[in-house]
């Protein structure tokens, strides 16, 4: 039924970066839930894949000393909901994860391949972006370390290098510390359907007043983006009902949404506006602030 040729299944990092180097024609392959479908759909044909699913040690998530995390490429989705390190600390990824997929799809695909695919939809993505997350490459010539805002070039498309492997996604401290964050993914149904927009903001609100504020959009662009001119507007500002939807508005000037069968243009406008605001609300609520609409 596939059109495989050959599988390699290292069981170290190391040799797996060799294998890649030695033969740059593989295809990665770690949960199989995008490349199989694109085997099935004919676009691969007589491929040798590369499978990362007997490394050790690439699916799991650490907090170092310094305290940043450490998430392994390798890392499943209903890993990510259910680890303890992640609930702590960034819940927004957690939020994120469980809302992927189904179970079957979510126990299988990994946060590795969410992000090596390139898609707008990528549910992993805009709480990354958020959490100016930083990507480990590794190759045969050596350790490549990038923000995540830079690896996306257009739909489908990364900067991954010849022969680069994703080994883990890091995020240091001091983008999560006393930060709040909230993850909408808006659907046509309500599972196993990618986003027609998603937000995620994450964010630190101090006596009523936002000290730091990160906004990130998927399906918004051709690729993730992150809205600067709401951002920059919104510190040092008080939470009122005024600034946030000023900040809605001002979310729209990083977008440049398209109209697809799963949503119009129009409509996904709308949405960046309502869904940034309601994900700010979100976090004014868990700051310690006042959400008019639960209060
Ligand atoms: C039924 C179904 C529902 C889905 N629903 C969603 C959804 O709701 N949200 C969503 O975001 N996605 C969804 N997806 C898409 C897919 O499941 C995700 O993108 C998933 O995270 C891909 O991970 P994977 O481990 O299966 O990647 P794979 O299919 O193994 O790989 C994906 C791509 O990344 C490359 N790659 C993988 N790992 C690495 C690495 N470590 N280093 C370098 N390159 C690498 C591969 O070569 C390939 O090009 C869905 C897919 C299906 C089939």
């Amino acid at each position: 039924m596939f059109s495989i040729n050959h599988i390699l299944e290292p069981k170290t990092l190391k040799e797996a970066i060799l294998y890649y180097d030695e033969n740059p024609k593989l295809k990665v392959i770690a949960g199989g839930t995008d490349v199989l479908i694109h085997l099935h759909h004919g676009k691969l044909e007589d491929v040798e894949l590369l499978s990362l699913r007997k490394i050790n040690h690439l699916d799991e998530v650490k907090l170092q000393e310094d305290g940043t995390i450490v998430i392994g490429a390798m890392t499943t989705f209903s890993t990510l909901f259910r680890d303890k390190i992640i609930n702590q600390y960034i819940s927004i990824l957690a939020e994120a994860s469980v809302s992927m997929g189904g179970p079957q799809i979510r126990n299988i695909a990994t946060i590795g391949g969410n992000i090596c695919n390139g898609a707008v939809s990528a549910d992993s993505a805009p709480s990354l972006f958020t959490l100016n997350a930083i990507l480990r490459l590794e190759s045969k010539k050596g350790v490549r370390m990038i923000p995540i805002q830079d690896f996306y070039e257009g739909p489908g498309k990364v900067k991954l290098l010849q022969g680069e492997i994703l080994t883990h996604i890091l995020i240091t401290e001091d983008n999560y510390h006393e930060m709040k964050g909230k993850y909408i993914k808006f659907s046509n149904r309500k599972a196993m359907d990618i986003a027609m927009l998603s937000v995620a903001v994450t964010g630190q609100v101090e006596d009523e007043v936002f000290k730091d504020l990160r906004i990130a959009l998927g399906v918004s662009a051709p690729v993730p983006v992150r809205c600067s001119k709401a951002e920059d507007y919104a510190v040092g500002k008080e939470c009122s009902e005024e600034t946030i939807k000023k900040i809605g508005e001002l979310a729209l000037s990083n977008a440049r949404p398209r109209n697809s069968w799963r949503g119009s243009k129009p409509y996904r406008q709308h949405l960046i506006n309502v869904l940034t605001q309601r994900a700010i609300k979100e976090i004014v609520f868990k700051g310690g602030g006042k959400d008019d609409e639960k209060n």
